[in-house]
């Protein structure tokens, strides 16, 4: 795998992305109380074969449904099931296709109904963070200077920034080189070049960064069990600067949100 794609590269991985931005879109529907995750997990397995890609996440290192589903207080890697989502919980959800041999991976927390005005303000600020991070993945830039960004820009807020889990390269691997912490030093760390393309998803708790993991090998949660919310987007350097691949347009769509943010990486 090379850190540097072509632009024919970037178009496949964009159109992957964008799989799962409308995956994410369809998913914005179906999100209200009463409903359970794995009918979600269901509705986004045959909505990407509709669409002749596959599940990206579906039996990678064995991982066993579509989506990651990671409720309040569960940072990510959740399991979907049937337990019941109620009004004022949030879910963070994490989608990976595989089309054409290039990997799409992004994710988005969701308001379930009315949540409380510190939550709403936590998936704000996280996503506001992640294009904190986006604008900062540009040439001559390096991995601590976006690292820098997401973590400043939450810990100055009084947010928990999760330091185990990271942001990664991606192509024909979901996972490539090189590592994009939430957290680091400005101008540290590898050097960007144009044609390379990651994920950015900061991982931002409402209280301490601590995390346990469950023994079910997978979920991460708080260790003080308040909410966690995760947001993700796919970003190739073109022109020496960044540029979306991935989009939240379907989903402010589906929820009538209107947004701005993406337009300075369209
Ligand atoms: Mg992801
Ligand atoms: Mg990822």
């Amino acid at each position: 795998m090379s850190l540097i794609k072509s632009l024919d590269e970037i178009e496949l991985i964009k159109e992957s992305a964008q799989l799962v931005s409308k995956t994410l879109g369809m998913l914005a529907e179906e999100i209200k109380p009463g409903i359970n995750t794995l009918f979600l997990d269901k509705l986004a397995e045959t909505f990407i074969r509709d669409h002749n890609a596959e599940p990206g996440f579906l039996g990678l290192y064995d991982f066993p449904n579509t989506l990651c589903i990671s409720p309040n207080s569960q940072v990510v890697h959740g399991i979907p099931n049937k337990d019941v989502v109620n009004d004022g919980d949030i879910l963070s959800i994490d989608c990976g296709v595989l089309k054409n041999g290039y990997y799409g991976d992004h994710a988005y927390t969701f308001a379930v109904g009315e949540i409380d005005q510190e939550v709403e303000k936590l998936l704000q600020t996280t996503k506001e963070s992640l294009y904190v991070g986006i604008e900062q993945f540009k040439t001559g830039n390096r991995v601590g200077d976006v690292g820098y960004a997401i973590q400043n820009h939450n810990e100055s807020r009084g947010y928990g920034v999760v330091k185990e889990l990271v942001g990664h390269g991606l192509g024909k691997e979901m996972h490539e080189k090189p590592e994009m912490p939430n957290y680091g030093k400005r101008g540290s760390g590898k050097k960007f070049q144009e044609g390379m393309v990651v994920a950015i998803e900061p991982m931002i708790n409402l209280g301490s960064s601590k995390i346990n993991q469950l023994n079910d090998g997978w979920t991460i949660l708080t260790r003080d069990n308040k909410p966690s919310a995760h947001f993700e987007h796919n970003i190739a350097i073109v022109n020496g600067k960044p540029k979306l691949l991935s989009t939240f347009d379907y989903v402010h769509k589906a929820l009538g949100i209107k947004s701005d943010e993406e337009f300075p990486f369209k």
